[in-house]
């Protein structure tokens, strides 16, 4: 049985994924009295911060908790749960190695606590990311492999737990807008610049994300009505906004109107034919 109450869990790595890729998503759910859950992997350890961003805070962990509750708020959610494992940074870097680095973890263990807490969350529709992470992160493949993995044993009666089987409907992987990143691409190559090392920190692959990042769109999600709420929960990751994408110029007004929709593809149930939902709890009972 899932919850009474529509109920939508998100299922992502960091503090910042849930505003600056499916933000508008939760937050229109939330609007419309969904209730709105959030399951973050890590804390966001490896991220670059500036030394300003960490006065009053013990580590650069507490400051992208303190973030992402900050933006928790504006999207509405009404559930954050951490899976307490580190962030493992970009593929290649040292946190990699790091015992505790989500990527590192046997994606078991990673699904039977993630099975867990959908059993106590119980909801009908579950997202995550979609099997390239979005643009490679290693920690975004991590949990989406992971988010695979549980939404199968949350139902399944032979995986045991001290709560009992729930099988939510419907699974979804976000997927980044392929005409946006398109376009960008191309402009970035007019501007002169390398399309091939993007974001703050210049490991973003933009072009090798349009060549492999071929997944079909099943669902797009109009966010224009909450763009308010969706920029607000973006503007409290501080520590994350600075340079990672332009805010003015041609590539921000195509990054803000990207964002106007948010897209989808449909794991389960799994998709036969051309799908084009317009609402990721259509069919839900
Ligand atoms: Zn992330």
């Amino acid at each position: 049985m899932t919850h009474p109450i529509p109920t939508l869990l998100s299922v992502l790595a960091h503090p910042d994924d849930e505003s600056f890729g499916m933000g508008g998503t939760l937050a229109l759910y939330s609007q419309r009295g969904v209730q709105t859950h959030l399951i973050c992997a890590t804390r966001g350890e490896a991220g670059e911060v500036d030394p300003q961003y960490l006065e009053g805070f013990r580590s650069i962990a507490e400051r992208r908790e303190s973030e992402l509750r900050c933006a928790a708020g504006s999207l509405g959610l009404s559930g954050v749960y951490f899976l307490d494992y580190r962030d493992s940074g970009m593929t290649g870097s040292p946190d990699n190695q790091h015992p505790e680095a989500l990527a590192a973890q046997p994606v078991e263990l990673v699904a039977a606590k993630v099975a867990r807490l959908i059993r106590q969350i119980q909801p009908q529709v579950v997202v995550t990311f979609d099997p390239i992470g979005g643009y490679n992160h290693p920690d975004h493949i991590a949990i989406h492999h992971a988010t695979v993995l549980a939404f199968r044993l949350a139902g399944d009666p032979s995986f045991a737990c001290d709560l009992p089987p729930c099988q939510p409907q419907k699974l979804y992987y976000h997927t980044i807008s392929k005409t946006y990143l398109r376009i960008a691409v191309l402009v970035l190559r007019l501007l002169g610049k390398d399309p091939r090392h993007f974001g703050r920190n210049g490991d973003i692959d933009l072009a090798s994300i349009v060549a492999e990042g071929k997944f079909p769109t099943h669902a797009r999600i109009d966010c224009r009505s909450v763009a308010a709420a969706k920029s607000a929960a973006a503007a409290c990751h501080a520590s994350q906004l600075g340079g990672a994408l332009p805010r003015r110029g041609l590539i921000a007004r195509l990054g803000r109107r990207a964002s106007y929709t948010e897209t989808f593809m449909r794991a389960a149930p799994p998709v036969e034919r051309r799908l084009r939902e317009i609402d990721l709890f259509a069919g839900v009972e």
